[in-house]
């Protein structure tokens, strides 16, 4: 009786070891800790991920080491996000000095949104002015971040075709958790105190798109707003009612503070790039509903 057990338990443990083996030698890289969130749920524990950017530092002027580049050099896959601070740059170098590691854009078929964000580049101001440059947190939003996880998917089924259907089973799974994440957004956004709120550094555009939400940013192309500027935000604000001010870390409060006193809104501190996606989403729908 025994015996005849033994036989499907081999080929499990076959199975299992041959995954291990992966576990050890493959890696893969994404830019920011909540696309470590989407890849985990696709791949389990089959692959390391390494995630360039450390916790607390802003992706959109943090400039690899070369230890990170090391890593980078040594994975299978680079996800980048698309259009965040150094990833092109580096993707190119990548691109030139490994040219094995394959490298996938993460917001490639989604609607981009262009010329809102801006970012102080170095750049003269005339020449700022005139680049058109795609938002970057397309992350930000269930509905753009179900084609970002699905960019994910598709990169690693064709590179590691042999455990396509593990992968997709997983990514069900994962699309479901998008979609819960949707539905709850959905229906707290539904009927809210005030549609329009400001934030320092505008990194929820894609969430007021498809929301039907109003961001206001304190930032200004990227940089400290002037008095006027100020000025301007605060006459919107008191017009449409804003009661949520979000600060970012890494970023400047001391404006946020000024506007909120002004207005009687509360300073909200939020992460938009915490590992923890879906919590934080939710978290900040909830402090728009006021609930
Ligand atoms: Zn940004």
């Amino acid at each position: 009786m025994k015996k005849k057990y033994l036989f499907p338990f081999f080929f499990v443990a076959l199975f299992l070891g041959c995954r291990s083996e992966t576990k050890e030698g493959k890696m893969l890289s994404v830019t920011i800790e909540p696309q470590r969130y989407f890849l985990e749920n696709i791949v389990g524990d089959s692959y390391k991920i390494n995630t360039i950017v450390p916790a607390g530092v802003s992706p959109e002027t943090y400039e690899p080491t070369p230890a990170m580049m090391m890593k980078l050099a040594k994975s299978a896959i680079f996800f980048k996000v698309g259009f965040l601070g150094f990833e092109n740059a580096w993707a190119e170098r990548l691109k030139k000095n490994n040219p094995d590691v394959k490298i996938v854009n993460c917001s490639e078929r989604i609607e981009l949104i262009y010329g809102e964000h801006h970012h102080a580049t170095g750049k003269s101001e005339e020449e700022d002015e005139h680049t058109l440059l795609p938002d970057p947190h397309v992350w930000s939003s269930p509905k753009t971040a179900r084609i970002f996880a699905e960019n994910m998917y598709r990169a690693l089924i064709t590179s590691d075709p042999q455990n396509e259907e593990f992968y997709r089973e997983k990514f069900s799974e994962l699309i479901e958790k998008i979609d819960r994440t949707d539905s709850i957004i959905t229906q707290l956004l539904m009927d809210i105190p005030s549609r329009s709120f400001i934030i320092y550094h505008p990194a929820l555009s894609y969430l007021a798109r498809d929301y039907g939400l109003k961001q206001y940013s304190i930032e200004f192309e990227g940089k400290n707003p002037s008095p006027a500027q100020m000025k301007a935000l605060i006459d919107i604000a008191r017009k449409e009612g804003i009661n949520v001010v979000f600060v970012q870390q890494g970023f400047d409060t001391k404006n946020a503070i000024v506007v909120a006193n002004e207005i009687g809104a509360k300073v909200y501190r939020i992460n938009p790039l915490a590992y923890e996606w879906d919590k934080e989403l939710i978290r900040i729908a909830h402090i728009l509903a006021g609930k």
